[in-house]
């Protein structure tokens, strides 16, 4: 992958442009169109954004995104036949942007549902962990301040619940300060129930308010599938750390991650959460994501992920499987939420919009 530059870094043919994006080698399916949705929502209508691109795709793909979008291609200057290429694209009036906005149809509104990494450490080191967490990670802490902010600004915004995640959260000695600072909304705390048996740990989650729900990984209904990607005994650790959870009257969901497809070993699962008494809503089935550490998986991209908007202590991004994938990073920082969301919405908007003209306008990554 090309690495887009700093701007500021590059000889720009364009003249005079308000703002530019450098978007490397990247394409309109990809990491582009996120730079470039949030580059135009920073500027003022009539103002012109610069685009540089690497990417053959972006001679097809940006006019068609500005026709979309109701913005105007003013110039287009290709350094040499196999570029880079050069886009000068004056922002649309307000109206224009109305006629854009797009029907969330069936998905979780946008703005709904926020995902919090609250640090990146990890006593595991799984091999398809998609954040990359170990226990040599660096820690990544989010810290309550910037929660407090972040979860103030996404109330008073509408938003509804909040996924804390790592990583593992109890690694984090602040957890309990960031379920805090999220209190009034739902609150679900993703955990591999491993570390919180005793000690301070053990006293972050007495207590934590019995409202959290804390969402339990247990890929398997026997040892060896989940041990195999988790290490040994970590099947037995986090049984127990589900019936504590539990006996102290935390709602408990779990989560299996399936390696393999492997449909006989679904079935022993459920049938082990039924004896345990896992309701059907409290269980979480889903694939292994190509990411992070991941060798193998389901591949994914911007236009194959429902957009989950996801903050971390330094960065936004489209997906919280998506964290270590420079092409479905929204933001170099959480706030403001209101621009995170932004983006998202904007960028839904357009290939809502491509898809209504029938036309397969944004390649995958
Ligand atoms: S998948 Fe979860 S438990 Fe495993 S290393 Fe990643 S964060 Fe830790």
């Amino acid at each position: 992958m090309v690495k887009p530059t700093e701007p500021d870094q590059v000889p720009n043919p364009l003249g005079e442009v308000e703002a530019l994006v450098d978007g490397g080698d990247m394409d309109c399916g990809s990491g582009l169109l996120l730079l470039i949705t949030r580059a135009m929502r920073r500027l003022e209508p009539g103002q012109l954004l610069g685009v540089r691109s690497q990417e053959v795709s972006v001679v097809t793909d940006l006019p068609a995104w500005a026709e979309l979008t109701g913005h105007g291609v003013v110039t287009e200057i290709a350094e040499a036949d196999a570029g880079p290429w050069w886009f000068a694209v004056r922002k649309a009036g307000a109206a224009t942007r109305e006629a854009t906005v797009f029907s969330q149809g069936e998905r979780t509104p946008v703005g709904h549902r926020l995902w919090v990494y609250t640090n990146f450490d990890c006593n595991l080191a799984c091999g398809y962990c998609c954040a990359e967490s170990s226990p040599k990670a660096a820690a990544r802490r989010f810290d309550p301040a910037t929660a407090a902010a972040v979860f103030g600004e996404f109330a008073a915004q509408g938003g509804r619940e909040v996924f804390l995640t790592g990583g593992e959260p109890f690694m984090n000695p602040e957890l309990g300060a960031l379920v805090v600072a999220a209190a009034g909304l739902e609150r679900t705390i993703l955990t591999n129930a491993m570390v919180f048996a005793r000690g301070t740990r053990r006293r972050t989650l007495e207590e934590l308010d019995r409202d959290v729900v804390l969402q339990v990984s247990l890929d398997s209904a026997t040892p060896a599938p989940h041990d195999k990607q988790r290490g040994a005994g970590a099947w037995s650790r986090a049984f127990d750390g589900i019936a504590l959870a539990r006996s102290l009257g935390f709602r408990v969901r779990v989560a299996a991650t399936l390696y393999e497809e492997d449909p006989a070993g679904v079935g022993a699962l459920h049938g082990l959460l039924d004896d345990v008494g896992i309701a059907a809503p409290d269980r979480v089935i889903r694939p292994v994501a190509q990411e992070g550490f991941a060798t193998t998986g389901v591949h994914v991209s911007l236009e194959s992920l429902e957009p989950e908007p996801t903050v971390t202590a330094d960065g936004a991004w489209w997906h919280p499987v998506a964290v270590t994938n420079p092409h479905l990073r929204i933001a170099d920082a959480p706030l403001p939420l209101a621009e995170v969301f932004g983006v998202v919405r904007d960028t839904l908007a357009v290939q809502d919009a491509a898809a209504r003209a029938g036309r397969a306008v944004f390649r995958c990554a």
